[in-house]
């Protein structure tokens, strides 16, 4: 069966491309898929906007729409199991870790199936009594999603379910290396009852099948999650159709541990901060900032619980987190690493790829600590995407604010301390999207997500989240229309 989905129909590549999939754990073929090119997705924009000028989905009721989202999450909840097995085999990560994934989409999909209906607009007293007028919520059109492929199937959910929910028609460019649990999707939204031309589907390469949709006139938004570069050639090619644009890019994000701090609970979290699925995470607490009074044996500690993680692939029980997702990406962490020691960068633990050959398949890197760092070098600024860790150090509150916000990003961090006035200034003053306090990673729908600085535009999940697919018009009704002879000029003739 084709893996393209336009209109309502599985459809063939029209240029017949195909692409392998590979798992990055072992090298292993995963699939062979069809791989769009810039006709297929100008044909899926045409589909999309036909079903949207159309007008049956975007002036069904928001109510059904929500109803809609809820039978989406009953059937992925019905397909956890092959939907997880195909996002790890895709991936590489952990089983299990996939499996939370699929929970946490059932759940975006649920909280957008709650809400849907919420805040139908709102009246506007004009302190006039003759004029109803009232701000009204409207879907905004096509909607062009391009997704990463570290969380394959979480990042789209934060786009399709709000996109949906408000009424869009979308066409979806998934990470051309992890398409798997894209055209599962579809194949649920279609059994889910999505009308045909309303969610459409190309699979392939950024500058072939997505920059199409960055460019088309006819699309109305383009919501990106993905890399820096990427997202300024997206917001350039967006700006010559004035489309909205929505982006969601890396961080490099500070881990800030006062001498103050549950040390144990700091550490614990500190590891899964940063080598949680191998570092490949945009929240990633990639810079642990310590107070230098504690610094040498949170370190020391840090060091050896970083060499003994596990590596392994998806289905290894033992295995404790997996490969990077390409040849390309680990090479491009390996020069991150040179380049830190180069910077003079002191190297604790990793720096290399695991001994032996039992994961030689696999493009794995062992959890690698950089000590003796600070934020002139670039090993601390730029984002890696691998299970690197920088340390830098701070003696008192405003240095580790200063050095806690020196970054062109601002996507998230996080604060350990157990004096509560401490935390909250801290995090007020820490110029991110998310702030944990004696915590990392966790987030749910209901709260937005985001970043400040070069970490992006807009907002996914929350309010805002929906928000993002939605405009406001303004509807200004006269109930006494009378002449008001502003341009009474004709009597003086
Ligand atoms: P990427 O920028 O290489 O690719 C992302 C997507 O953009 C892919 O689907 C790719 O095919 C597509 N693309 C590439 N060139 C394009 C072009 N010219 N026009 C249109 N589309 C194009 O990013 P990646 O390597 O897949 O993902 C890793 C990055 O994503 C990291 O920087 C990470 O921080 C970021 N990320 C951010 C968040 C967040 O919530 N802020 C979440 C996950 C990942």
């Amino acid at each position: 069966m084709p893996d393209l989905y336009i209109g309502g129909r599985w459809e063939a590549a029209r240029d017949g491309g195909r692409r392998e999939i590979r798992c990055p754990a072992d090298g292993s073929l995963v699939a062979e898929v069809d791989e769009a090119g810039p006709e297929d997705s100008a044909a899926a924009v045409e589909a999309a906007r036909s079903a949207f000028d159309d007008g049956a989905w975007s002036g069904s009721s928001s109510l059904e729409r929500g109803r809609l989202l809820h039978r989406v999450a009953d059937l992925l909840e019905r397909d956890k199991a092959d939907v997880a097995r195909a996002e790890s085999l895709d991936t590489g990560k952990r089983y299990v870790e996939s499996q939370y994934d699929v929970d946490d989409v059932v759940g975006v999909f649920r909280h957008y199936g709650n809400v849907a209906a919420e805040d139908a607009g709102r009246l506007v007293d004009t302190g006039r009594p003759d004029v109803v007028s009232r701000v009204v919520h409207e879907p905004i059109g096509v909607c062009g999603l391009i997704t990463p492929w570290n969380y394959p199937l979480l990042q789209t959910s934060w786009k399709v379910a709000p996109a949906l929910a408000a009424g869009n028609t979308f066409v979806l460019k998934p990470s051309e290396l992890t398409p798997s649990t894209a055209v599962h999707l579809m194949r649920l939204l279609e059994e889910a009852g999505v009308p045909p031309g309303v969610a459409n589907l190309v699979l392939g390469a950024g500058p072939r099948a997505g920059a199409p949709l960055s460019e088309h006139p006819r699309v109305d938004l383009v919501s990106f999650t993905g890399g820096l570069a990427t997202g300024k050639r997206i917001m350039v090619a967006a700006a010559e159709t004035v489309k909205k644009v929505a982006l969601e890019l890396g961080g490099k994000n500070p881990n800030v541990v006062f001498a103050d701090a549950d040390l144990d609970a700091a550490m614990d979290f500190a590891l899964t901060a940063v080598f949680l699925h191998s570092g490949q995470v945009c929240s990633a607490g990639a810079r642990l900032v310590i107070e230098e009074s504690v610094h040498d044996a949170f370190v020391d500690e840090l060091v050896d619980r970083a060499g003994r993680i596990r590596l392994g692939g998806p289905f290894d029980d033992r295995a404790e987190t997996g490969p990077l997702i390409s040849e390309a990406h680990r090479d491009k962490v390996e020069q991150y690493v040179a380049l830190g020691l180069k910077e003079g960068a002191t190297l604790r633990c990793g720096g290399a790829r695991p001994p032996g050959d039992a994961l030689a398949a696999g493009f794995y890197y062992l959890p690698t600590i950089l000590d003796g760092c600070d934020s002139s070098m670039s090993v601390v600024h730029d984002e890696s995407f691998g299970p690197v860790l920088t340390v830098e150090t701070f003696r008192t509150e405003d240095e580790a604010v200063a050095v806690a916000n020196d970054s062109i990003y601002g996507l998230a961090g996080a604060v350990w301390t157990q004096n509560a006035g401490r935390a909250e200034r801290v995090a007020a003053r820490m110029r991110m999207g998310t702030v944990w306090i004696n915590d990392y990673h966790p987030y749910v729908p209901q709260a937005e997500w985001g970043g400040y600085k070069q970490s992006g535009i807009g907002r996914e999940l929350g309010a805002a989240g929906l928000e993002e697919y939605r405009e406001s018009k303004h509807i200004w009704h006269n109930v006494r229309p009378a002449p008001q002879r502003w341009f009474d000029g004709a009597d003086e003739t």
